[in-house]
C-alpha cells in the first residue's frame, strides 16, 4: 500500500512551531481571549434543555429562521429559510456547494492569493483550477486576466469577501463586473463571506446576494465561529436560491448529514442578540488592529491598506526586507519569536514573496510585545 499523506497546513505548521519555540503567534486566526460569554451560557442552557438527537439535515428551523432575521436586519437580505443549509463551519459549506456544482472535468476560477481549501476541494471533486492572479497592492480583481480564464468547460468562480489572506472587499462594482462575467457564461459565484462581520472602514458589507444579476446564481458562505469569536465551534452556513441550496443540501446530507444540536440552539440565540452586541462586539477589535499597524510603521515596516478581517499584510521590499516570505516568517519565528504567515501559502502558481500576514485579535500587551519583538529584529538587521 502506498501511502501519500497530504501536508499540513499553513496554520496548523506555524501554530506548531510557534507553541514549540514559544513564540507569539500572530499566524493561524483566531483570538486569544473569549470574546462571547453569552454564546457559552447559551450552549450550556442548550445541553441542559434541549434534546441531544439528531437535528433535522439541513439545520435546526430555528437557526434557519434565526439566519434569515440576522442578516435582514444586517445587511437588508431578504432571505427565507429555504435558502439556508447550516453546516459544520464555513469549511464545510464550501466543501458542500463545490461538490454540488463540480463535475469531473468542469473547471473553477479562484483568485489568489486565496484560502487554502480552495483549490484542494476542486481537485477532490474533480475539478480542474484556472488561477488568476489578485493584483497588489490594492488586490484589485484583473478582470481581463479573469474574463480570459473562462472556458466552456468553466462552472463557478469562488470569490473572498472580506478576503482573507489580503484583507481587502470587492466593491460593489466589481461585484456587478463579476455578475456580468458569471451572467454571460452562466457560472456560479462561490463566495466567501465569512469575514462579512469584521470590517474596520465603515464600508457596508456587499454581498452578490445584493445584487439582482447575481443573487439567484449565487451561494454566500457564513461562519458564526468568525461572528462570535468561537472558531472552534465549527458552525457555518451556505445560503443561496432555494433551487440551489437544495442542491448544497444533496451534499451535505452525505459528508456530515448535520451539525452539533447544541451549538446550533445557541447560535439561533446569539444572532438573535440585539445588533448593539454585535456592533459592540466587532468594536472590540478596532483598537488592536489600529495598535498592530500603528505599532509596525512606527517600527518601520509597511503595512499595507486593509479594510476587513483580522489580518494585516506587510510589505516585505517597503520594510527593507528580502522579498522571500518564507524564510523572513522563518527568521522572525526563530530570531524575533513572532509567527506570521507567508502569503504565498496562499498561492498554487506565481506565488508573490513579498508579503507576510499578521494576525491582531490579540490582547494588547500581547501585540506590544509582539510589536517590540519584530520592532528589535528590524533594527539588529
Ligand atoms: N473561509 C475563510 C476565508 C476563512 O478565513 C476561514 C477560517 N478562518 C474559513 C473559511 C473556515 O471557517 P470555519 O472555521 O467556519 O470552517
Ligand atoms: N482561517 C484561519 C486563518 O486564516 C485558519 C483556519 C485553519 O487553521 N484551518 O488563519
Amino acid at each position: 500500500m502506498r501511502l501519500t499523506t497530504p501536508p499540513t497546513t499553513v496554520f496548523t505548521r506555524m501554530s506548531a512551531l510557534a507553541q514549540e519555540t514559544g513564540a507569539i503567534n500572530l499566524g493561524q486566526g483566531f483570538p486569544d481571549a473569549e470574546h462571547a460569554p453569552e454564546l457559552i451560557a447559551m450552549a450550556q442552557r442548550a445541553l441542559a434543555e434541549h434534546s441531544q438527537q439528531y437535528p433535522p439535515m439541513r439545520g435546526l428551523a430555528e437557526l434557519r429562521q434565526a439566519v434569515c432575521d440576522f442578516y435582514r436586519r444586517e445587511q437588508g437580505l431578504a432571505l427565507t429559510p429555504e435558502h439556508v443549509v447550516v453546516t459544520s463551519g464555513a469549511t464545510e459549506a464550501l466543501a458542500a456547494s463545490i461538490l454540488a456544482f463540480v463535475q469531473p472535468g468542469d473547471e473553477v476560477v479562484l483568485l489568489q492569493p486565496c484560502y487554502d481549501a480552495y483549490v484542494p476541494l476542486v481537485e477532490r471533486a474533480g475539478g480542474a483550477v484556472r488561477m488568476v492572479s489578485l493584483s497588489p497592492p490594492d488586490w484589485s480583481i484583473p478582470f481581463d486576466a479573469l474574463e480570459a480564464a473562462i472556458t466552456p468547460a468553466t462552472r463557478m468562480i469562488v470569490a473572498c469577501t472580506p478576503n482573507n489572506p489580503t484583507s481587502t472587499l470587492i466593491p460593489r462594482a466589481a461585484l456587478e463586473r463579476l455578475g456580468a462575467l458569471c451572467e454571460a457564461h452562466d457560472l456560479v459565484l462561490l463566495c466567501d463571506e465569512v469575514w462579512e462581520a469584521m470590517i474596520f472602514t465603515g464600508d457596508a458589507h456587499c454581498s452578490p446576494l445584493h445584487l439582482a444579476g447575481l443573487r439567484d446564481r449565487s451561494i454566500k458562505v457564513g461562519s458564526a465561529g468568525k461572528l462570535f469569536s468561537l472558531t472552534g465551534w465549527k458552525l457555518g452556513w451556505a445560503l443561496a436560491a432555494p433551487p440551489l441550496a437544495a442542491m448544497i443540501a444533496g451534499q451535505h446530507q452525505w459528508l456530515t448529514f448535520t451539525s452539533a444540536v447544541p451549538l446550533q440552539w445557541a447560535v439561533a440565540e446569539g444572532l438573535a442578540l440585539p445588533p448593539e452586541w454585535h456592533a459592540s462586539h466587532r468594536a472590540t477589535y478596532a483598537p488592536r488592529r489600529q495598535q498592530l499597524i500603528d505599532g509596525l510603521e512606527a517600527a518601520g515596516f509597511a503595512v499595507l491598506p486593509s479594510a476587513g478581517s483580522w489580518f494585516v499584510s506587510m510589505d516585505l521590499a517597503a520594510s527593507g526586507l528580502p522579498a522571500d516570505d518564507e524564510m523572513v516568517a522563518e527568521r522572525l519565528l526563530r530570531e524575533a519569536g513572532v509567527a506570521t504567515i507567508p502569503l504565498s501559502a496562499f498561492y498554487r502558481d506565481g506565488a508573490d514573496k513579498g508579503y507576510l500576514r499578521l494576525c491582531f485579535a490579540k490582547q494588547e500587551a500581547v501585540l506590544d510585545d509582539a510589536v517590540e519583538r519584530l520592532a528589535g529584529f528590524r533594527r539588529g538587521l
